[in-house]
């Protein structure tokens, strides 16, 4: 770590895998550059302080009992939590005061990394992807189900506990007159600190863990869904037309796009609209988990749109081990299984920390991996099978885990292609290790990046099915 700067930042993460790791990656660049890290974090999955001896972690009251913080079905939690929805929303008033910490923190941003970057694609592996047998795994009935409430849910349980924490470091912060505060950086996902900020008089920082083109095209969908209620006929169009390119939300097709309108999605288009509103309202925005060369039409529209101050500064993952802000403990034996086996040949598969699965899935993958006569390493989360605690019958050929190390896993020789459902830390993990992808999305951005996967930068395949 460079010499401390006297200036400490508050980060929060939203309780979720794909979201945690990111913002401890933009903890250990900001650690790198002499900035003191404090963690707010909600008592439902709570990160490990104990790998973060450096940072400071503060709990925070979340509104769900014993039982449902402790459980692991982070469905069930996320069902419970939607019952509240967006009321009691607070338009952001103008922009707070800039006060110099945020000054520092850009300068920290924009200085170049303090870690080589590197992005390999992996066309030249493309050969080499292991030939998974596709009509086995055909199922229209296989989709994952996943619910799309937790942030706005998590926002209103959240607001009181985290205004109270923060004003409390903020008072010691003048009694002790130790440490600034520069800023508070936190997921665009809580809805509720911009207004808490500004009224504090502290800048913050949006932290956005979706892919750029993903952040600012979402934005249209609450227009798009108002335009389709207006049509006679509704949603429904031609099968001939399904494949056609979605204009308003390029890439994505018209049957993705209609996938994704028709979630639940009268909620999410309020809660769009405010992290739009609050977003605007900020000092900044981070992606940390992407750049450039991955981003760059849609950084453009950003940068025109929102007239804040943008940075991508990923990816970043490959130098911190995603095992250090993981909620569950990877099964290192993985390794040794992958170990035996030859360069290439196998198939990961894994759809992540959130999205669930029906037992008759599970059965149909199993099928699948088991017909296509590679082996493989194939993650089942506790829970993860909808009725099911655990799986007996382990298919030959494959091994299953809990919770796997997933950078290791990709960068291991023997990792010859990824199954997975496309959050954006998983397809650019994969995009990093240069390991073709099988794309099985679920849900809302997952669509979008597997777009990207197959049609755009071409280092993978859709699993067709009548929904895929
Ligand atoms: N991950 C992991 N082990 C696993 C499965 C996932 O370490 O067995 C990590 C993965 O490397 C990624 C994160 O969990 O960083 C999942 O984030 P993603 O955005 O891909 O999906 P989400 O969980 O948000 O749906």
């Amino acid at each position: 770590m460079e010499k401390s700067n006297g200036l400490r930042v508050v980060l929060f993460p939203l309780p979720i895998q794909g979201c945690i790791n990111p913002m401890f990656q933009l903890a250990k660049i900001l650690h790198s550059r002499g900035f003191s890290i404090t963690v707010i974090h909600t008592r439902f999955n709570t990160p490990k302080a104990s790998n973060h001896p450096l940072y400071t972690f503060l709990e925070i009251q979340d509104g769900l009992s014993e039982a449902e913080a402790s459980t692991r079905d982070v469905t069930l939690v996320l069902t419970l939590l939607n019952q509240s929805c967006c009321r009691g929303w607070i338009r952001p008033s103008p922009k707070a005061r800039r006060i110099d910490g945020p000054i520092r923190i850009s300068k920290a941003l924009r200085a170049p990394a303090p870690f080589p970057l590197r992005i390999s694609f992996p066309c030249n592996r493309r050969n080499a992807f292991p030939t998974i047998n596709k009509t086995s795994l055909l199922n229209p009935r296989l989709k994952p189900n996943v619910s799309l409430f937790s942030t706005v849910s998590r926002s209103n349980s959240c607001e009181a506990p985290f205004r109270d924490c923060l004003t409390k470091l903020l008072q010691s912060e003048t009694e002790e007159r130790k440490q600034t505060i520069s800023c508070l950086i936190d997921d665009s996902g809580w809805i509720f600190t911009q207004h808490l900020a500004q009224s504090l008089n502290l800048s913050r920082f949006v932290l956005s863990t979706y892919k750029v083109s993903f952040f600012v095209g979402h934005f249209v969908l609450p227009k798009l869904r108002r335009e389709r209620y207006l049509q006679p006929q509704g949603s429904s169009i031609a099968c001939s037309e399904q494949d056609e390119p979605a204009e308003e939300f390029p890439p994505l097709r018209k049957k993705d796009l209609l996938r994704i309108l028709d979630e639940e999605t009268e909620v999410l288009d309020s809660y769009s609209d405010m992290i739009l509103e609050t977003t605007k309202a900020s000092s900044g925005l981070v992606f940390v988990s992407s750049c450039e060369e991955l981003d760059e039409d849609s950084l453009r529209q950003a940068r025109r749109e929102f007239q804040v101050p943008i940075f991508a500064i990923g990816p970043s993952h490959s130098y911190f081990p995603g095992s250090s802000s993981s909620l569950f403990t990877p099964d290192q034996t993985c390794i040794q299984w992958l170990d035996k086996q030859e360069d290439k040949t196998v198939i990961y598969v894994s759809f992540g920390s959130v999205v669930n699965i029906s037992e008759t899935e599970l059965l149909e993958i199993s099928w699948g991996l088991r017909n296509s006569d590679q082996p493989f390493l194939w993650v089942v989360r506790v829970g993860m099978v909808n009725g099911t605690k655990w799986i007996e019958a382990i298919p030959e050929k494959g091994k299953i885990v809990k919770w796997a190390p997933q950078q290791d896993v990709l960068k291991h020789r023997a990792t010859g292609g990824f199954l997975t459902h496309n959050g954006w830390n998983s397809t650019v993990e994969s995009v990093c290790e240069g390991v073709p992808m099988i794309c099985v999305p679920s849900v809302w951005d997952q669509l979008l990046n597997a777009r990207f996967v197959s049609d755009v930068w071409m280092v993978g395949l859709h699993l067709r099915s009548r929904e895929w």
